[in-house]
């Protein structure tokens, strides 16, 4: 097996952060990953799977292998009235998978327009965004367990989707390789206009389709969210916290202003960065790490910042935010 040593890693995290892996190897299909099982860099060391980059802080080198899905493949697999079965590889990037989707006008995935990363990525964390959320689309994906040396598929129910997190951002946390997923979607799109600024948007125009929801999403990501490849950041740093009820009823009596989104029975859940931006830090900067102007939840590297400088920022936020609401904010990014 071809394994890259001291590779760098820069191109393929987006917070540009100036990392190396011991080892990495690009994978492109499930022949390879059964090879590696057996192989002894695989069987000594520790091992990351990385697919886009755009969920992750490296803090240091990793002194391991990095596995990198490199399997690119879109397949329309069935299809009824109702319904079509579209399986997509690991490796394509996420919005080119919604772009193929749209241009198709199959309805589904076009609110979760330009979200970074891969396909394969894109279940382990429940993506979601303008009202809609991976699971709602998800039909079942195919995995390589790394530890039983099987493939498996996992269908809706076992990948336990909540928010932000299922299975594989859990127990299966780097055991299961997801080599390909997937989705159900419909062939007589209903839009998904719960999302209040992209129905004001999206009702201006005269029979919108689901190009004009990709189009409306990608203008408003653009005009609120920093492009990666320009203002290196991971998006939200953080996740929405989700709180009991009667705590939320205490905080509302001294910070009336609170946004609350839905959430499970007895649960609220908080806007991270309204919290974030009540503590005062929306544009603040510390030596090479700043909260975005635009969007507090969004933490930014100003040129060449170390994964811990990030660490170090992101923990003063949480401390200032438990300090004045008694909330903790739980990072949404993969700490490694
Ligand atoms: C500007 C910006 C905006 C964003 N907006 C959103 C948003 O609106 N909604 C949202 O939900 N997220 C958002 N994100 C976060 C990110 O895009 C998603 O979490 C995305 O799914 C990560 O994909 P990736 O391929 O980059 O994964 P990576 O960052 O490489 O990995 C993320 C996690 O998935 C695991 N993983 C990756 N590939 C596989 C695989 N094939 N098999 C098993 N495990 C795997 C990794 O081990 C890691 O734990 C945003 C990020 C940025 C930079």
């Amino acid at each position: 097996m071809k394994f890259s040593q001291n590779y760098p890693l820069k191109n393929l995290n987006t917070f540009a952060i100036n990392t190396k892996a011991k080892y990495y190897l690009p994978i492109s299909n499930v022949d390879e990953l059964m090879e590696l099982t057996a192989n002894e860099v695989f069987l000594n060391n520790k091992y990351f799977i990385l697919g886009g980059g755009s969920n992750v802080l490296f803090c240091s080198d990793f002194d391991g292998l990095v596995i990198h899905m490199d399997n690119k493949g879109i397949q329309i697999v069935d299809q009824n009235d109702s319904y079509v079965y579209i399986k997509s590889d690991a490796g394509v990037i996420w919005d080119d998978f919604v772009a193929f989707c749209v241009e198709n006008g199959f309805g589904g995935v076009e609110n979760l327009s330009l979200i970074p990363g891969t396909v394969g990525a894109s279940p382990v964390q429940n993506i979601g965004a303008y009202g809609s959320e991976l699971k709602d689309v998800f039909y079942e994906a195919g995995i390589f367990n790394l530890k039983t040396k099987k493939i498996g598929v996992y269908t809706h129910e076992m990948c336990r989707f909540g928010y932000r997190k299922s299975i594989f951002k859990n127990e299966l946390k780097n055991i299961a390789v997801v080599l390909n997923v997937t989705f159900r979607l419909k062939t007589e799109p209903v839009l998904n206009l719960s999302y209040k600024e992209l129905e004001r948007r999206v009702k201006e125009i005269i029979n919108p389709s689901v190009k004009d929801v990709r189009d409306t999403v990608i203008a408003i990501r653009t005009e609120k969210l920093p492009d990666p490849s320009i203002t290196p950041n991971a998006g939200s740093f953080f996740k929405n916290p989700v709180i009991e009820k009667n705590t939320f009823d205490e905080i509302l009596m001294i910070h009336p202003s609170l946004k609350t989104f839905p959430a499970d029975e007895g649960k609220v859940k908080l806007a991270a960065g309204q919290l974030i931006e009540l503590c005062g830090w929306k544009s603040k900067q510390d030596g090479k790490v700043a909260v975005h102007p635009n969007q507090a939840l969004v933490i930014i590297n100003k040129g060449n910042a170390s994964g811990n400088e990030i660490v170090e920022f992101s923990k003063e936020i949480q401390d200032s935010v438990f300090k004045k609401f008694g909330v903790i904010l739980e990072p949404e990014v993969n700490i490694i």
